[in-house]
């Protein structure tokens, strides 16, 4: 089988469900399990009226109406007739998640974010679902928690693989067309859970592990994964094969490409992923598989703005040593930095961390008790894979640079912005 990603930038709008279609079309209708996010920017749009419920233990409706109206527009759009049963079922999804929120009595945070999180992938699936059955597509729209089965870590649920694997092995059978959610799966209660923010990815990753998939699609408003973010970049390339363990490290330097927990599941049956553009379905895009670590083998460029660079030195001039060490990453763990690159001398250590939880001040004050601390935020942190001396000159250029790290494949430099 394979399994195909729609993310939300695929199904953002009418002209886009219109597109799956087309992409179905080219590639085929059978033996596929489709995996559909939520629509656009709606789970953003759904984080909204789930802090707005949980501080006023209100309905809140004019954020919910922005949602309600986006989907039903939408569906105006595609569906001609105001009596299609898209309507009914959209309307049913919203007064399910209305009553949860009138009798939940929860104020976990968590956990009510998860059970209301799930309407715009379930909704989604259905829009895109009842498309395909007005164009004559036969095929099954499955809820993805009758067949994810995860622990009750709400918003960040580990998957319980041999109940997982059961729940796919049994509902679903090679040759046929099923249409499902990402993101959500369920816990042992029959209560919604999430995989963490972007997974859906994960899901199908997760669908193809248990299923023994030839290969998963990720379907993108993108080529494929490329050599540098054209935002920050002139004349990025495309990459044609990354290895796992090259898309790994990407991943781990910051690169936006495939998330490392999605990879693990495809990597251990060596099922390859191919991220590919949804306007031009018949170009290659990009594989991630078993193979040669990059083709072509390019540099690769990794930005990583506004992180802070942190100098230590001990008070007394003694040595940085082990134990110093291990209480300073004692710091940076409680105060939820993360640590880009580290560097040190004898007598001083430096970091450059992610401030991702705004813990800094407070770090550096816990910090100054037992060291000489210096630090510079706003720097920027740039990354290149495969450097070679062109690459890395052309990056120095111009840029005032205050520390550099050169390893075999990677080279690491901290500028002022
Ligand atoms: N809709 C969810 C999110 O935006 C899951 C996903 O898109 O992968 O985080
Ligand atoms: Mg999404």
């Amino acid at each position: 089988m394979e399994i195909f990603k729609f993310g939300g930038a695929s199904v953002k709008d009418a002209a886009s469900v219109k597109n799956v279609l087309r992409v179905l079309q080219k590639t085929g209708f059978q033996d596929k399990v489709i995996v559909i996010s939520a629509m656009g920017k709606m789970t953003n749009a759904f984080e909204i009226v789930i802090a707005e419920y949980l501080s006023s233990r209100d309905i809140p409706g004019k954020s919910l109406s922005v949602i309600k109206e986006y989907h039903l527009d939408l569906a105006h759009q595609l569906f001609e007739s105001n009596q299609a049963p898209v309507f009914e079922k959209i309307n049913a999804f919203f007064r399910e998640l209305t009553n949860f929120m009138k009798h939940n009595k929860s104020v976990q945070y968590d956990f009510v974010y998860d059970q209301m999180v799930c309407f715009g992938e379930l909704i989604s699936s259905t829009i895109v679902s009842e498309y395909l059955k007005l164009q004559g597509i036969e095929h099954s729209w499955i809820d993805a928690r009758q067949f994810i089965k995860t622990d009750s870590t709400y918003r960040d649920a580990r998957v319980n693989w041999e109940e997982t694997q059961e729940k796919i092995t049994h509902g679903v059978k090679p040759g046929k067309l099923y249409l499902t959610q990402g993101f959500i799966g369920s816990d042992a209660n029959n209560f919604t859970t999430t995989l963490g923010r972007e997974g859906s990815d994960y899901t199908a990753a997760i669908f193809a592990y248990c299923l023994n998939a030839e290969k998963v699609i990720i379907w993108k408003d993108v080529p494929g994964v490329m050599n540098a973010d054209p935002r920050m970049f002139e004349n990025p390339q495309l990459l044609n094969q990354i290895s796992y363990e090259e898309a790994i490290e990407l991943a781990f330097y910051g690169a936006s490409v495939i998330h490392p927990k999605t990879l693990q599941p495809l990597q251990r049956k060596e099922i390859p992923l191919f991220v590919k553009s949804f306007l031009n379905p018949g170009d290659a895009g990009t594989a991630v598989s078993k193979g040669q670590s990059l083709i072509p083998e390019i540099p690769c460029f990794i930005v990583k703005k506004g992180q802070v660079l942190i100098s230590l030195s001990s008070l007394d001039f003694s040595f940085m040593v082990e134990e110093n060490i291990s209480d300073i990453f004692k710091l940076f763990h409680l105060y939820q930095m993360k640590v880009d690159l580290i560097q040190n001398s004898a007598i001083s250590f430096a970091v450059c961390v992610d401030n991702r939880f705004n813990n800094l001040e407070r770090l550096i004050q816990h910090l100054k008790a037992r060291f000489k601390v210096e630090f510079i935020t706003g720097v920027c942190l740039y990354t290149i894979r495969h450097f070679d001396d062109l690459s890395l000159k052309t990056l120095e250029k111009d840029k005032e640079v205050l520390l550099k790290q050169v390893t075999q494949n990677t080279v690491q430099l901290i500028t002022r912005t």
